[in-house]
């Protein structure tokens, strides 16, 4: 990260530093060049003050010292009178430089071109004297490169700093970046003292944590009630048991002793094979086998199953609907009905009424058992669903229930997407709606 930091700051650097170098140094270069013909011009103006008022001996003169800029003047036929630095070039005829035809129509006349004399950009200046001669003076331009030459030791010094500068605020930055997330207390992140941006983070380590303390929790009070229900049970038997080992037990009650033992067994066994589908539920990424099932035929085959029962309490069932192909686990929708079907009848009244409904509704798919039983009270309605949660304790001791069922029943729908609304009212009869 602190490489990538460093990398990313020294790209910015050189880039700007390039673009400063390139501006100055052309912003010197247009500057410099314009001082220098600026003084060119100057230079001519003097001369030829100098030469209107003292002729072409002040050029004589001016031969004897060393001048920058030449001075070159013209007769009208374009023929050179006299040239500072001459050379092969200087008989040429000059009438038709352009600086000079300027010069003689306009007073005065310049120019910028390589010179054939020197080989080099040469700026041209001509002005008309008095006498109708032309004055010419002319210097070389400098090109660029010396000018870049002569900044580029500082913009070198400038990069050393900036590259040094650059890599030890990436060092400084990230290790501020590093430290509160390297000391950071995981048990409790909202308790760590950081930056703005890391807030975020802690937040939902704060909401994981909490999560997992939920289901920690559910799980310890979850394994305190397994206990609690196996070991009521157990203690049944053993204390039947321990009765009939000693041999005070009449002959008589042998019979019903033994099938307190057998029902408390059977109890036991159902409990047992609850929790375990109910563990295997919880399993998060269960594999299980979906295919298309006909809702109302399971339903059918349900209610045919219950028919024994409802018999023995004298409770009433019946079918009504329309053949629904749904496609989930056999095994879970069965025990889902089931359980909803169980409880219409067992928690029911004597002459009471069971009517199952399957079908399609415009929301879709639907499961309704409705029963005319003792219903639920208001406040409960959710809570039926907890593990080993029942309404009441001590008519449920008689009924035979663990309060697994509609635990496993939730369970089922929120592993097929289902919903299920209750609606309730004590005495008067209880309505479940499972909405696939
Ligand atoms: P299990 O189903 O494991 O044998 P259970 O029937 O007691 O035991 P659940 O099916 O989970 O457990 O039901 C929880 C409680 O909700 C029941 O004990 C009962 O008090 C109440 N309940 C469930 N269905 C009905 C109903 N149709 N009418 C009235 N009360 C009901
Ligand atoms: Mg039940």
């Amino acid at each position: 990260m602190r490489a990538k930091i460093q990398k990313s700051m020294l790209l910015v650097i050189c880039v700007t530093l390039l673009a400063t170098f390139l501006l100055l140094s052309t912003t010197f270069y247009v500057e410099t060049l314009n001082d220098m013909k600026a003084d060119v011009r100057q230079e001519a103006v003097y001369v030829q003050t100098a030469l209107d008022i003292s002729g072409v001996q002040y050029l004589e003169d001016m031969d004897k010292a060393q001048v920058s800029t030449r001075m070159t003047l013209i007769n009208k036929e374009g023929e050179v009178v006299y040239d500072s630095m001459k050379d092969e070039y200087t008989f040429e005829n000059h009438a038709e430089r352009e600086e000079i035809k300027s010069a003689l129509k306009k007073g005065t006349g310049e120019a910028t071109r390589t010179s054939k004399t020197v080989g080099k950009q040469t700026y041209y200046y001509a002005i008309r004297l008095e006498n109708g001669m032309v004055l010419r003076a002319s210097k070389t331009i400098d090109n660029l490169i010396p000018t870049i030459l002569r900044i580029f030791p500082y913009i070198i010094g400038i990069v050393v700093i900036m590259v040094m500068l650059a890599y030890f605020m990436a060092k400084w930055q990230t290790e501020r970046l590093i430290a509160p997330i390297n000391t950071l207390n995981p048990a409790n992140p909202l308790g760590n003292d950081v930056y703005e941006e890391l807030k975020p983070l802690l937040v939902s380590m704060d909401k994981q944590n909490r999560a997992k303390e939920d289901v920690e929790n559910m799980r310890r009070e979850f394994s305190a009630n397994v206990s609690h229900e196996l070991k009521t049970p157990l203690t049944s038997i053993s204390g039947y048991a321990e009765i009939m080992k000693s041999g005070l037990v009449k002959e008589a009650d042998m019979i019903s002793f033994s099938e307190r033992i057998y029902n408390e067994a059977s109890r036991l066994i159902t409990l047992i094979g609850d929790i375990i589908k109910l563990s295997k539920l919880d399993e998060e990424n269960i594999e299980l086998e979906k295919e298309w099932v006909d809702l109302y035929t399971l339903s059918r085959e349900i209610c045919s199953r219950l028919a024994l029962t409802a018999e023995k309490r004298n409770v009433q069932i019946e079918l009504a609907g329309e053949a629904v192909s749904y496609y989930g686990v056999r095994q879970i929708l069965d025990e889902m009905i089931h359980n909803i079907c169980e409880n219409a009848i067992k928690y029911n009244v004597d002459g009471g009424r069971v009517s199952v409904w399957v079908g399609n509704t415009l929301q879709g798919m639907k499961v309704i058992v409705e029963d005319t039983g003792i219903g639920i009270p208001e406040d409960q309605k959710e809570r039926i669903f907890e593990r080993f949660y029942r309404v009441d304790k001590s008519h449920s001791k008689e009924t035979g229930g663990t309060g697994l069922g509609l635990s496993i029943v939730k369970h089922g729908a929120i592993f097929h997407h289902a919903q299920i609304y209750v609606e309730s009212e004590v005495g008067k009869g209880t309505r479940m709606e499972v909405l696939f």
